[in-house]
């Protein structure tokens, strides 16, 4: 690990103020929980003039509810989200999903923002300066070739968040404020298909909330499979969203994580009105074949990440559908 790089900390207690701060400074970074941020910079990866900590504006720690909708700040941590009753109430596959996030240590100080902002993994790219300055860098940072798919003039480094999916299954719109107000947009709208510039935030925006809609008769779980249960970022996560309107699908929101650049909503067109069965788990088996895009990019390999984003697939629907 590296020393951390020399910077300046800011520590706003107001939205303005922490956008004006971020508006000032071409390469500042926010901070929630640090719990990714911090170890990258101690990798090497980034060296920004500000770091703007956002746990001392009151706005972003508060989950109420607004617009009919519920409203959680990006700065409550993860461990608040998974035990906050509304959530355990309403959207336990929230909590749940949060839950499924890195360690208890992690999740006391690790923030939704931070988690749904968090950067791409790649083999290549979180390892140590030495490590990547002996394999002449990458596309991703201060190099130019991609050692996963050579010859390509994109990143492909994959997005691991454990809380995105279920998030985007439930209907979840992500709250933006920047010094010229505050927009909302679908939260899956948030990424990009893009391993070096996955966000499609401004770089004077900040992520303040995550808008959840009321659940609408919809039952939601998440899973993923890790090499380490104890602690470990999803190989392959799936979030599945089930309305079951008597005999058939009423709604369905399938997403992933842990295979592309971003987590992706899965199209479920095909499936609304029918009864789930074989036939209708072949088609969203093809679905899911045609979205997700694993690459070299864990230790583990694409093909056994590709099979367990099936099964879990499977297993979450036949459960759902069950009324499990
Ligand atoms: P930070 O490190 O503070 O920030 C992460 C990024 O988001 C930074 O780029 C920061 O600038 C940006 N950011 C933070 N807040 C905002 C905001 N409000 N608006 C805009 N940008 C913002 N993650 C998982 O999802 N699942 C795992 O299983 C998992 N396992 C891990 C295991 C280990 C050992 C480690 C070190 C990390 C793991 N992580 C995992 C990654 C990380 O701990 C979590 O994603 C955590 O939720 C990040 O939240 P944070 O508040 O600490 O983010
Ligand atoms: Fe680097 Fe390619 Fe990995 Fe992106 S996918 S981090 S460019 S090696």
């Amino acid at each position: 690990m590296n020393l951390m790089p020399e910077f300046r900390c800011h520590r706003p207690t107001t939205l303005e103020e922490a956008v004006r701060l971020k508006a000032a400074a071409a390469s500042a970074r926010f901070v929630g929980g640090g719990t990714d941020l911090l170890v990258n910079l101690r990798r090497g990866l980034g060296e920004p003039t500000d770091l703007i900590d956002l746990t001392a504006v009151a706005d972003l720690a508060a989950i109420r509810y607004q617009d009919g909708a519920l409203w959680v700040g990006a700065g409550v941590t993860l461990a608040d989200l998974a035990r906050h009753p509304e959530i355990l109430a309403s959207y336990p596959a929230v909590a749940d999903a949060a839950l499924a996030v890195a360690g208890p240590t992690h999740r006391a100080a690790a923030t939704l923002g931070g988690n749904l902002c968090q950067d791409t993994r790649c083999i290549f790219y979180n390892q140590s300066e030495w490590w990547r300055e002996g394999n002449g860098w990458c596309l991703k940072y201060l190099g130019d070739k991609c050692h996963v798919v050579v010859k390509s003039d994109r990143c492909y480094a994959t997005y691991h968040g454990d809380v995105a999916p279920v998030l985007m299954v439930l209907g979840a719109e992500a709250v933006l404020a920047s010094p010229r107000g505050v927009r909302r947009i679908a939260l899956a709208e948030l990424y990009r298909e893009s391993g070096a510039e996955h966000l499609t935030l401004g770089p004077d925006e900040v992520l303040a909330a995550v808008a959840l809609p009321p659940p609408a008769g919809r039952r939601a779980a998440y899973a993923k499979a890790r090499v380490r249960d104890a602690v470990d970022f999803p190989l392959a996560g799936v979030a599945v969203a089930l309305r079951r309107d008597g005999d058939v699908i009423g709604e369905l929101g399938v997403a992933i994580t842990g295979t592309n650049s971003a987590p992706l909503m899965i199209d479920t067109d095909a499936l609304i009105g029918r009864a789930w069965n074989d036939e209708a788990a072949a088609v969203l088996a093809l679905s899911l074949r045609k979205t997700a895009n694993l690459l070299r990019t864990t230790i583990t390999g694409p093909k056994y990440r590709r099979r367990a984003m099936q099964g879990m697939t499977r297993r979450l629907m036949d459960t759902l559908w069950n009324g499990r």
